[in-house]
């Protein structure tokens, strides 16, 4: 296996991204950069500073001053653990809002081509294998029926605390999905030369031993 190499994984919420690329990254014993969390902090910063993010002043000003980074799992923004403040349905909606935004996608695509470029990674999100990593040596993209993944997101809420239905994660997720699909600035799409896996019937570890034989056989 090469020395540094990119692993991308895409797909909408709730596709399995996130856990499948955490297992991926303790198997291969490589870092796993969660892109999601990199939008989700910084739409917390918009909230908690209650700026109008469509003011180009405001949210100029506010991308030269935030720095988020990543330790040991936990998503720090600017030197705050914010890992579990960030998982919330409001800020999940903040995060796709402000994701639209070209400026936004800049600098974070900026700081995540960073993170990966001198150490081989998983990285998932949206535009990984498109734009970020375009030439990353494995790109895989998942689905899932959109019933399926928001019976996972309405449990690994419930399982929080957090007071929702069903229902209400469904729609939201649908308009996550919209949003993130009809947006003008990189709208999520499968990369031409990635893998699609469709996991609603599948386990975590199916998954990730079936993205694992992928990659070992390619060596
Ligand atoms: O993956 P997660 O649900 O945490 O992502 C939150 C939001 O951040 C997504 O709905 C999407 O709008 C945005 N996002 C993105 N590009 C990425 C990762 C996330 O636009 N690479």
């Amino acid at each position: 296996m090469e020395k540094i190499y990119q692993i991308a994984i895409d797909g909408p919420a709730g596709s399995g991204k996130s856990t499948i690329a955490k297992a991926l990254a303790k198997e291969l014993g490589i870092d796993y950069i969660d892109t999601g969390a990199m939008y989700r902090a910084f739409g917390y910063k918009i909230r908690e500073k209650g700026i109008d993010m469509h003011d180009p002043a405001q949210l100029d000003a506010l991308l030269c001053s935030t720095e988020i980074d990543f330790d040991r799992g936990k998503t720090l923004l600017d030197g705050s653990d914010v890992s579990s403040v960030i998982r919330t349905p409001e800020i999940s909606m903040l995060a796709s809002d402000c994701s639209a935004i070209a400026e936004v996608r800049k600098k974070l695509v900026a700081l995540q081509q960073a993170m990966g470029e001198s150490k081989s990674v998983v990285m998932d999100g949206r535009d990984i294998g498109t734009v970020v990593f375009p030439k990353a040596k494995y790109k895989f993209f998942l689905t899932a029926s959109s019933e399926e993944r928001a019976k996972r997101r309405f449990a690994e809420l419930t399982a929080k605390g957090e007071k929702t239905t069903f229902e209400q994660v469904l729609e939201e997720m649908n308009q996550r999905d919209h949003n993130d699909t009809t947006r003008k600035v990189t709208p999520l799409r499968r990369a031409d030369d990635a893998l699609e896996v469709d996991t609603t019937k599948m386990s975590i570890e199916e998954v990730t031993e079936f993205i694992i034989s992928k990659i070992t056989e390619e060596n």
